[in-house]
C-alpha cells in the first residue's frame, strides 16, 4: 500500500479526473475526503470507496467560497486531526458556453472561471496546509492550456498558467516545511467536462487521433502519475510540471 495511513483531500472529487484520483489513493489505503460541489456525485464516490473497503468522506463546497472550504477543512480536522495529501482538481471549461476571446469575453465568465479554477485552489490551499505537516503532498491539476495558446477559453488559460505559477511557489514557500506541490497539465482526457467541446461525432474522433498516441487520456492515466506524486516515491520531486498528453504537446 503506497498511501498506507494517509489522509487526502481530493476536490472535484465526484466526477472525472478528481474522482478517479480518489478511488486511487483509496485503493493505495489513504483516507479520502471527497470533496465537490454537486452533493450526489461525491456521495457516489464516497460510497464506491467504501464498498471497496475504504475510508471516505464526502464533504460539499464550492471551493471558490472561502467560508465553505474554511468549514470542509474543519470538518476533516474533527474527522482524522491532520491531513497529508491535497490534491485540486475541481475545475470548469467553459470554451463554447462564453469562454472566448478576450475581446468577447463577458466579465463575469471571466471572474466566475478564475474563481473556481485558481481562487479556488489558493483557498483549498489557505485551508488545507495548516493540517498539513512535514512528509505532505499536493498535486495541483492544471492544463496543457497553461503552455500553448488557444483560439478560445482565453479565462481557462489564464487560470491554468496561473495554477502552475502558484504551484511553484507554493513548493519553494513550504520546503522548509517538509510539504511538497507539484502540478499535473493533462491533455485532453474523456470526462463530462469536455463533452460540449466537439462539433460533431466525427470531430471528437479526428481530434483523438490527431494525439501521436491516437487517443484522449483516460481519468486513470492521470491518477496514476498523481498517486506518484502523493505518495513518498516522490519526496524529491517539488515545484515541477508535469505534462501527461499522449503525445499532443510533443508535435
Ligand atoms: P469533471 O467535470 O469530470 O469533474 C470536475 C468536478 O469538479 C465535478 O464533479 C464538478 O462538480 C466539480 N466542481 C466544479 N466546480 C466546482 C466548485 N466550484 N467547487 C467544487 N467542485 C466543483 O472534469 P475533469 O475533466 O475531471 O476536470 C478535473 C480537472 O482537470 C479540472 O481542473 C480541469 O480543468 C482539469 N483538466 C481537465 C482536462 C480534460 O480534458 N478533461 C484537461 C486538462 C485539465
Amino acid at each position: 500500500m503506497r498511501l498506507a495511513s494517509k489522509i487526502a483531500l481530493v476536490t472535484g472529487a465526484g466526477s472525472g479526473i478528481g474522482r478517479a484520483i480518489a478511488v486511487r489513493c483509496a485503493q493505495e489505503g489513504a483516507a479520502v475526503a471527497v470533496l465537490d460541489q454537486d452533493a450526489e456525485s461525491a456521495d457516489r464516490t464516497a460510497v464506491a470507496i467504501a464498498k471497496d473497503g475504504g475510508d471516505a468522506l464526502a464533504l460539499v463546497a464550492d471551493v471558490s467560497s472561502a467560508s465553505q472550504v474554511e468549514g470542509a477543512c474543519m470538518t476533516i480536522a474533527e474527522r482524522w486531526g491532520r491531513l497529508d495529501i491535497l490534491v485540486n482538481s475541481a475545475g470548469i471549461f467553459l470554451a463554447n458556453r462564453g469562454d472566448t476571446l478576450v475581446t468577447e469575453l463577458d466579465e463575469a465568465i471571466w471572474d466566475r472561471v478564475l474563481a473556481v479554477n485558481l481562487k479556488g485552489v489558493y483557498l483549498c490551499c489557505k485551508y488545507a496546509i495548516p493540517l498539513i505537516g512535514p512528509g505532505g503532498s499536493i498535486v495541483n491539476i492544471a492544463s496543457i492550456a497553461a503552455l500553448i495558446g488557444r483560439d478560445t477559453a482565453q479565462a481557462y488559460v489564464a487560470a491554468k498558467g496561473g495554477v502552475v505559477a502558484l504551484t511553484r511557489s507554493l513548493a519553494v514557500q513550504y520546503a522548509p516545511r517538509g510539504i511538497r506541490a507539484n502540478a499535473i497539465l493533462p491533455g485532453r482526457v474523456d470526462t463530462p467536462l469536455v463533452q460540449h467541446d466537439y462539433a460533431s461525432d466525427e470531430d471528437r474522433e479526428a481530434f483523438a487521433r490527431s494525439h501521436p498516441l491516437g487517443r484522449f487520456g483516460r481519468p486513470e492515466d492521470i491518477a496514476h502519475l498523481a498517486l506518484y506524486l502523493a505518495s513518498e516515491e516522490a519526496s524529491w520531486v517539488t515545484g515541477a510540471e508535469y505534462v501527461i498528453d499522449g503525445g499532443y504537446t510533443a508535435l
